[in-house]
């Protein structure tokens, strides 16, 4: 290319990622030559075990799941060329919309490509300069950046501080705020922390609030149906506005929703930009997550053996010595608080042929650093029992246990 004025430019952007590396925050992608599951095959050839995948219910390669993504691909196409309110709207996409309204407990629902595009036009169609939005501050960053779209006043709380949620509540009566919105991720994908819904609702009643949870990290296993946050603390059909994701415990591919009122899932469609600006979901992935919602109606298996898996990892793990988050939920934060440690713990592990990774600044506060283990109802006994030996082994090399 001819020498131009936009070199500068381009010289900016290298710096950028060469900043980005010496910080020691440059992500590399490890490539998978298999589909997911509860060992995956890397490009090197090697079989591991897989503790990092949102496969929650192990439904990504689930025969039931692929074989409904097969039959819609020969029934209804690949793709549709379209946005929803041209000729983007298939029988699957309305049947679809109707069965998750009735498994989160809700009237209707609308689909948008990502759970991050459902959350990014939630807020600026419902609420104006007049409102307030009171919000977790370790919400997930598409909230924060559907909030950021939106005119309301923006209160942020401390995060699962319910005292501060209250103070936050008063300020924007306070302030005059015509509607209030409180809006909290179900589960907080870093510590596995449970919002305490309960609580909270009962909070925003007090103070005439609207509810919204984002439950991308709780829709299909929390709960004794795996209905999720709300179905777990006691508060099923009690939320305002629900939003979550098909690309998780759901399935796994990709795909988002919103669920709520009828009225408000209506204007949504009506003025939502990411639904109305974006390509309707591909029917293979409408005709999977049906079956998906099939299997879960019909058997609490998987959520029920992943409970289990998770109960018996977290106690397995701790009784080794590891110093863990406690909870309940299969994201069990494996602590170790130095980030180059948890980096070595994590390539031992690795080479020990259980696959996890390491999150440390600024994805988790400074000195924070930890292994983030997700477990899946698709491991067996066999599969935890091997990557118990081998995080005790490289726990011992490391000096951690
Ligand atoms: C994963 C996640 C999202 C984004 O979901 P996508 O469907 O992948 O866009 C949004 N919110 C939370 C809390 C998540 O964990």
């Amino acid at each position: 290319m001819p020498p131009s004025n936009t070199d500068p430019f381009y010289e900016h952007v290298r710096s950028e990622v060469q900043g980005l590396r010496e910080a020691g925050l440059y992500k590399t992608e490890r490539v998978i030559v298999s589909p997911q599951g509860a060992t995956v095959r890397t490009a090197d050839g090697r079989e591991v075990i897989n503790l990092c995948a949102n496969n929650y219910l192990g439904l990504s390669s689930h025969p039931q799941v692929v074989e409904a993504a097969h039959e819609a691909l020969r029934t209804h196409g690949y793709g549709l060329s379209s946005v929803r309110f041209i000729c983007g709207t298939q029988d699957l996409h309305k049947t679809l919309e109707a069965r998750l309204a009735r498994f989160l407990g809700t009237e209707d629902s609308l689909l948008y490509a990502a759970a991050f595009d459902a959350n990014g036009g939630l807020f600026e169609p419902l609420l104006g300069e007049a409102d307030a939005i009171i919000s977790d501050e370790l919400n997930h960053a598409s909230i924060i950046d559907g909030i950021r779209l939106c005119k309301a006043r923006r209160y942020r709380y401390r995060h699962n501080d319910l005292a501060d949620l209250e103070r936050c509540l008063q300020q924007a009566a306070a302030d005059g705020a015509r509607f209030k919105l409180v809006f909290t991720d179900g589960v907080f994908s870093m510590d596995g922390t449970i919002a305490r819904l309960d609580e909270i609702r009962r909070i925003a009643d007090a103070h005439g609030a609207l509810l919204g949870i984002d439950e991308c990290h709780a829709s299909g296993f929390l709960g004794p149906r795996g209905r999720g946050t709300h179905e777990l603390r006691g508060v099923f059909g009690q939320i305002d506005l629900i939003t979550g994701t098909l690309g998780k415990a759901l399935g796994g591919a990709s795909g988002g929703f919103t669920s709520g009122r009828k009225e408000v899932i209506e204007l949504l469609r009506q003025r939502s930009r990411p639904y109305l600006f974006s390509n309707t979901v591909a029917p293979s992935i409408v005709g999977a997550s049906l079956a998906v919602l099939d299997l879960l109606e019909r058997s609490t298996a998987l959520r029920d053996k992943l409970e289990d898996n998770t109960r018996y990892f977290r106690a397995a793990i701790a009784a080794a010595g590891f110093d863990i988050k406690p909870g309940e939920h299969p994201i069990v934060p494996i602590m170790v608080y130095d980030a180059v440690k948890a980096q070595q713990l994590a390539a031992r592990l690795l080479e020990l042929g259980v696959y996890v990774v390491g999150f440390f600044f600024p994805v988790v506060p400074k000195g924070q650093a930890r292994i983030r283990v997700q477990l899946s109802a698709v491991h067996e006994r066999e599969h935890l029992d091997r990557a118990l030996a081998a995080f005790a082994q490289a726990g011992r090399e490391l000096g951690l246990i």
